[in-house]
């Protein structure tokens, strides 16, 4: 029997927990890195794969997708170096069936949106009911929950109820900032940081709070990392992408339903309505997204608008040039003080089935401007999200740690092999089908076991986060 499953020679190997940047060759056995040493013999493996000239990163973890919006989110997710991922508001019950049809062998977590008069009663809704609505997502799997306070807004006091409640119960909490008295930008992020009280609270996409007109979105970037550096209890990631996603349907009176489209076309000069939006999508300034086998792609111009129209508007769309590159890079490399420890805690896409899974490609990219050291981009976009769920085995390539890898094209700044658990999800533009496995907690692994996907137990944390080494 062979040493290694898998033997992989001569990468440039980059590893934050470790402190490890170097060329050097990489063993896995078992689904677990075996070894990570020089010279290590080929006879010694069953495959052995020549990556002279790669880089050899841990799959990046990206605790921000979307996986539900469309058909393709696994794979998508998967062909972009990810190999473990938090869904931020489907429900495990529509992600299960995805993961089944049409997944790929990586690893995902949910957390279930809190939904005024869907899954709550109302936009206030009681410590009772809020309790209901929380035990009933953890026994349908779910890892947590999510306020999607900037679209479903609940009252300031129905906020504060639930993030006392998941706080003193163990429960992981993310809040899309907004209420119904506040917005999606720093009003939301102030209430959002007093209703925390100093205890846990994932915040994300801190840099879609600073948007802004353009102009004002560095001063807005700077004011909301003073905020989190004033209070380590928040955990927070920022997206790269200048994308944002959106729902673009419209009502009978051709108004789009969100409020996100009508603000974005607005801000682009186009009316706010149906008319707008064919507009903004003949200009190329708003795409709209289409499912293909494996990845959903963007379509603008006349091929674009002919489909919007076609589908009846019910269609997701995305502007581009919208997140402020002042606003995306400062939160991607800010620092707290003098210290070596990020002021935001993670890079994440809000990507998945929105084609914005960005993170390799800009993130390399912030690596060549010197913006981050590449063991700063492996700590932000692999190391930091494993703590920040608790994946005390992903994020690292010390032996014995899940072998969940990302072999790279340096100069392409694309994946070129990606690995979970050892097997390969992703090769040389190929996407391999495979059932994803689920982390969540105890009260939700029946609910996985039921469904025939293969889960792993995790628990939040709530010790103070390790920014530091
Ligand atoms: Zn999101």
């Amino acid at each position: 029997m062979s040493t290694f499953d898998l033997l992989i020679k001569g990468a440039r190997v980059v590893d934050a927990k470790n402190h490890r940047d170097e060329i050097t060759d990489v063993g896995i056995k078992g689904g677990e890195i075996a070894a990570v040493a020089p010279n290590l013999a080929p006879s010694e493996a069953s495959e052995v794969m020549q990556a002279q000239g790669l880089l050899l990163l841990p799959g990046l973890i990206d605790s921000h997708v979307h996986l539900g919006i469309s058909a393709c989110g696994f794979k998508m997710v998967a062909a972009a170096g990810v190999t473990t991922c938090l869904d931020m508001s489907g429900t495990s019950d529509d992600l299960a069936r995805i993961a089944k049809t049409n997944g790929a062998a990586i690893n995902y977590g949910t957390l279930e949106a809190i939904l005024p008069g869907k899954n709550v009663p109302t936009n206030d809704p009681s410590t009772e009911e809020i309790a209901a609505f929380v035990n009933k997502a953890l026994a349908n799997g779910s890892y947590g929950v999510k306020i999607l306070g900037g679209h479903f807004p609940l009252t300031p006091k129905a906020n504060e109820r639930l993030v006392r409640y998941c706080q003193e119960n163990g429960v992981y909490i993310a809040w899309h900032a907004g209420s119904t008295e506040t917005g999606s930008d720093l009003s939301g992020v102030k209430e959002a940081v007093a209703a925390a009280n100093g205890g846990f609270l994932h915040l994300p996409h801190i840099n879609a709070y600073c948007r802004g007109c353009p102009e004002k979105a560095a001063a807005l970037s700077i004011v909301v990392l003073q905020i989190l550096e004033a209070n380590p209890n928040i955990v927070t990631e920022s997206y790269l992408s200048s994308r944002n996603g959106s729902n673009l349907v419209c009502d009978e009176n051709g108004i789009p339903k969100s409020a996100v489209p009508r603000k974005c076309l607005a801000n682009f000069g186009f009316s706010p309505d149906k008319k707008g939006l064919v507009d903004a999508i003949l200009s190329g300034r708003l795409a709209v997204m289409k499912d293909g086998q494996d990845q959903t792609i963007l379509i603008s111009g006349k091929e674009g608008a002919d489909y919007f129209l076609d589908q009846n508007t019910n269609v997701s769309g995305s502007f581009s040039g919208l997140n402020p590159l002042s606003s995306r890079v400062l939160c991607a490399t800010a620092k707290r003080g003098t210290s070596q420890a990020f002021t935001v805690d993670a890079l994440s896409t809000d990507g998945g089935c929105i084609p914005r899974n960005v993170t390799l490609k800009a993130g390399l990219e912030l690596v060549d401007l010197d913006g981050l050291t590449m063991l700063e981009f492996v700590k932000k976009a692999c190391l930091m999200p494993a703590r920040i769920l608790n994946l005390p085995t992903k994020g690292h390539l010390s032996v014995g740690a899940d072998a969940d890898i990302c072999v790279a094209d340096p100069i392409a700044k694309t994946p070129v092999r990606v690995l979970a658990g050892g097997n390969t999800v992703f090769e040389n533009g190929k996407i391999f089908n495979g059932v994803p496995t689920a982390f969540t907690t105890s009260k939700g692994l029946s609910f996985y076991s039921s469904q025939g996907i293969p889960v792993r137990e995790a628990n939040p944390s709530f010790e103070p986060l390790n920014r530091f080494n």
